[in-house]
Formats: C-alpha cells, structure tokens, sequence
C-alpha cells in the first residue's frame, strides 16, 4: 500500500545517524516534536482533509475485523494470558487489556481490548521510517527492523495500544505453557510492539486453505481461549460471516467513534445484569 507523506527513503542507519544528531539538539528535538517538522500537525492537516475517506481502505477480499460483546465478557483475563502466551508478550506490556468498567446505569462490566486496526491508524501516520503500515486485509503491522524506537506511534495512538521495549528481555514467559506457546520471535529491545491480531495463525492458516475465525488453528488465541466466546474474528467483507452481521447489531459501536480512526473492532454494549470477576 502506498504511502503518500515519506518521500525519501531514508535506511534504518541513516536515520538513526539522523536521529543522533537531533537528539543532541534540544532545538531540533523541539522542531520534531511541536515545530514545523512535527508529524503530529501534519496528522492532524491529514485528518482534516481526508473526513470522509478512509485512509487505509482494505483492499481485495479479505478485511479482518473482531466483535466483543461486553454483555458476555465476564473478565477471566484468558484472552490476554492466551495473547501473551503465543505472542511472548511481557508481563508488564499486555498487548490485551482487560479492565472493569461501569455503565452510565452503575452496572459493572468487563471491556477488553486487543489493538483497534484503525483504517484511519494515526499511529502508521505519524511513522517517519514507514515501520508500521496496513496491509491490503487491514491488519495494522509492524517491520520492527525498521523501528527506530521514536515512540511517536505510541504517542498517536488514542488507544493505548502499543507499548515502547524499554529494555532486551531474559526473563521466562509466565504464561507459557498454561496458556499456549510462543509462535513468534520476542521483539528486541528500543521498538514499539501491539496486538497483530495473530498475525501469524492468518497468514499460515490462510496458506494451507484454512478460514480465519472458522478454523481455530488461523484464528487469534485470544479468540479461541474465551471460555464464553464473547470475542469473534472474521472477515468484515464477507457479509455471511458472522462478524460481520454482529459488527451490525444495533448494540454495536467503535470506541471513540468521534475521532474517526475507524477500527476494525466492533463492541457490543452491555445490556443485561453485572458479572462477577472470577
Ligand atoms: Fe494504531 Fe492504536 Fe489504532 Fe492499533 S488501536 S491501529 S495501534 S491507532
Ligand atoms: Fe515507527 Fe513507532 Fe517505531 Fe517510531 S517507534 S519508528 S513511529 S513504529
């Protein structure tokens, strides 16, 4: 997919001699991040000219998307375990969060969230080294050998989604092998991670003739563990899958709908009795 603000294709190694530079420099480091060179005015410009558009519009058959349904989430955490269990996610960077939350009523409930896979994704926008693109399903990637580690995509994103490596792991995942076992290099130390919505069940299962969000085996962890399958994945451009007819439920909305990043995770509101955390 075509990217239209990075005109030169700077390398990993000349950008962090770049960077050296700057970084010795507060009047430069000030020019990067509120100046004229600040990609966050420029995201903002963007953003204002594109209402309407979609950014990063799926091309081709195929956009994954995900429906939770907050009525059904009885916040076991098992999603994220199981997430951080294959990825090899630190215990301290949960790629999914499961967090209590009330209703405007006072009813208790349980939101859980992966990343978003915005089509309108600040956090690919704002990328000076094009490290984190979309792909023609929509997914939200990341190349973390062109990471520099600027963090501004953690800054971008509205979510909450990514988290900054601050240092080279050695430490044993705790979650393995309860929850299930790595399926993914861990990332090094000085890039920005996040929820690839397990990336790597897609691609492979997609090969061998597989159905994400049917067959388990190319289907996220996090989907396959919820023991009351408030979470499901599937294509959002098949209008038979069921994705896509629960994406259209009158009890579906996108967080933050007014910010306009349009993600591919539809949340179903909450509408019975309170759930015990358990
Ligand atoms: Fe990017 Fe955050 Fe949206 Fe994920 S949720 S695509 S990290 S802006
Ligand atoms: Fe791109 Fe984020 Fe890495 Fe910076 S930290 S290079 S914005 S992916």
């Amino acid at each position: 997919m075509g990217k239209k603000r990075v005109k030169v294709d700077l390398t990993r190694r000349d950008f962090l001699t770049v960077a050296a530079t700057a970084a010795g420099s507060a009047v430069a480091a000030q020019a990067l991040t509120t100046g004229p060179l600040s990609p966050f005015g420029d995201l903002k410009r963007r953003q204002l000219s594109l209402e309407g558009e979609v950014a990063h519009a799926p091309q081709g058959g195929y956009h994954w998307g995900m429906v939770i349904d907050l009525d059904k989430c009885i916040g076991c955490e098992y999603c994220q375990r199981a997430c951080s269990a294959v990825n090899d996610v630190a215990p301290d960077k949960h790629w999914n969060i499961v967090v209590e939350e009330r209703t405007t009523g006072g009813s208790k409930f349980f939101f859980s969230r992966p990343c978003l896979h915005c089509q309108h994704a600040p956090c690919v926008e704002v990328c000076p080294v094009q490290a984190t693109f979309v792909r023609e399903d929509g997914l939200v990637v990341m190349d973390y050998d062109r990471c520099i580690g600027c963090r501004y995509c953690e800054v971008a994103c509205p979510f909450d989604a990514r988290k900054f490596n601050w240092e080279e792991r050695g430490d044993e995942n705790t979650y393995v092998p309860t929850w299930g076992s790595p399926e993914v290099p861990r990332r090094s130390r000085g890039v920005v991670e996040k929820c690839t919505f397990c990336i790597q069940r897609i691609d492979s299962g997609q090969a061998r003739g597989l159905i994400p969000g049917e067959d388990r085996e190319a289907t996220p962890a996090c989907v396959n563990i919820c023991p009351v399958g408030a979470r499901l994945f599937g294509n959002l451009k098949d209008p038979s899958s069921r994705v896509t007819k629960l994406s259209r439920s009158p009890r579906g909305y996108h967080v933050l709908e007014e910010i306009g990043t349009r993600p591919a995770v539809t949340y179903l509101k909450k509408v019975t009795r309170d759930h015990g955390k358990g």
